[in-house]
């Protein structure tokens, strides 16, 4: 038996580690890489296994980083089964259709680039990805489940986002077993909605995530505290509030904490857009999925009914319905994608807004280095919208406490429980946040931490 780290290896994206017991191969995540255009190149790269030559895959969330991949290994010939929660498949039915529609576009841009002459063709398309999603095989949390010969796995809760999980794999190779647990992209303790991570007690390796292993992040409180304190100041001021936003996630939680705070923030005064057909089908799965909330959101369910469904919310689809909302000056907050401003609706929204000081732009979530969320973050005078340069007059503000991610004290708790401290290995994560991570669990939990390279095997 062993693993064989093969991404998220001292990076972020591209989760992928391939297990092999007896004489059968097994795929733990199959993640898009993200980031500069030069790293996404190296998605086309050819997988290093044969994907024809495993046996089943397991995937712990939808996030691409996650999930991006597995339309291209279904393309490649892989005909198993993909092991995950209901809510994921059903989130991936979204994003991995929208990740297809966005390598065809890449596609046919780079196709006319080089003068149509050379085609080139699209990492994946649309029906990869419709006939990787028939592939999938939903499972609950906690169900022992056989994946193929010498393996079992049962989903634990993440609380990462709807359907996100830890994977506990068992092992069994003649007299051997061995209980092998796949952190996942573990969540933050106290966020809205979910659950918090549950623990784990058993486990002979564990393959850990560590985004943010180098930092605490601020209290919950502090944080709505923030957000009721910019919608006061746009309210005086008399402007609109744009909320660049991830469709999967944090607008589920925006629209649960609004709908939370409603009267405490006076929102019943302003029109809210959600203006992002992505979103609002994620939404919809969100909704369909009370039984995997935390209990104040399931009582709020059960109050209310419709968690996410704010009285004066419009759920704009169409266009002409988005270019409508141009002509408001005032009392709108406008929740649209990308969630970086890189492109999507936002974009049109930020070149109405941008240049009236009266308005106010919420960031709720990471912006990398290179998008047009992360220049307004760092204080632009100016941006550019389609070309077109954009003077920035409103004002920007940082809410940083809405991660999804555990952080150092959450990681660090969350191994705690484990008995027996066993061996430790750390992915996903920028060599600083790991190395941060690591010398406390080192010094705290007298844990042995591995830090793998891409490529490298651990026996099991
Ligand atoms: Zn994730």
């Amino acid at each position: 038996m062993h693993i064989q780290f093969v991404g998220a290896t001292r990076e972020v994206t591209g989760s992928c580690f391939l297990v092999e017991v007896g004489d059968r191969r097994l795929l733990i995540e199959c993640g898009l890489l993200q980031g500069s255009r030069a790293h996404e190149r190296h998605n086309a790269d050819p997988f290093p296994f044969d994907p024809r030559s495993i046996d089943a895959v397991v995937l712990t969330h939808a996030h691409l980083d996650h999930s991006g991949r597995l339309p291209l290994l279904v393309k490649q010939g892989y005909a198993g089964p993909i092991f995950t929660h209901h809510a994921t498949t059903d989130l991936c039915a979204i994003l991995l259709q929208d990740a297809a529609w966005l390598q065809e576009k890449d596609a046919e841009r780079a196709s006319h680039e080089r003068g149509g002459a050379q085609p080139v063709a699209p990492l994946y398309d649309r029906e990869d990805a419709r006939r990787t999603q028939e592939r999938f095989l939903p499972i609950q949390y906690g169900v022992r489940t056989r994946v193929c010969e010498g393996a079992w796995l049962t989903l634990r809760d993440a609380g990462h986002i709807l359907g996100s999980a830890i994977a506990e794999l068992e092992l069994v190779e003649g007299n051997e077993r061995r209980r092998i647990v796949f952190s996942g992209d573990l969540g933050h303790a106290g966020a809205p909605i979910l659950r918090d991570p549950e623990r784990v007690t058993q486990a002979d390796l564990v393959v850990m995530e560590s985004t943010y292993g180098d930092r605490l992040h601020r209290p919950w409180a502090a944080t709505w505290r923030e957000i009721g304190e910019i919608i006061a100041t746009a309210r005086a001021g008399d402007g609109n509030i744009l909320v660049p936003a991830f469709a999967v996630g944090r607008t589920q939680e925006l629209l649960y904490v609004f709908s939370q705070h409603f009267e405490e923030w006076g929102l019943g005064d302003w029109q809210i857009f959600l203006d992002s057909p992505m979103a609002i089908e994620a939404t919809e799965v969100y909704a369909r999925h009370a039984q995997v909330y935390d209990a104040q959101a399931r009582e709020w369910h059960a109050d209310r009914k419709r968690p996410f469904k704010l009285p004066n919310l419009r759920l704009t689809r169409t266009a002409q319905e988005s270019m409508a909302i141009n002509a408001l000056r005032s009392r709108a907050i406008i929740i649209a994608g990308s969630g970086m401003c890189t492109g999507g609706r936002i974009t049109h929204h930020l070149r109405h807004n941008l240049g009236r000081a009266s308005t106010h732009v919420m960031i709720v979530g990471f912006q990398a280095a290179g998008t047009t969320g992360r220049e307004l973050v760092d204080g632009a005078s100016e941006i550019r919208v389609w070309g077109e340069p954009i003077e920035v007059r409103a004002k920007i503000h940082t809410v940083g406490g809405l991660s999804a991610h555990a952080d150092q004290d959450g990681l660090l708790n969350w191994y705690r429980h484990i008995e027996g401290r066993p061996p430790v290995v750390l992915v996903h994560g920028e060599q600083r946040a790991m190395n941060a991570l690591a010398d406390r669990l080192r010094a705290e939990l007298q844990a042995e931490v591995t830090l793998p390279a891409f490529g490298e095997q651990v026996a099991l």
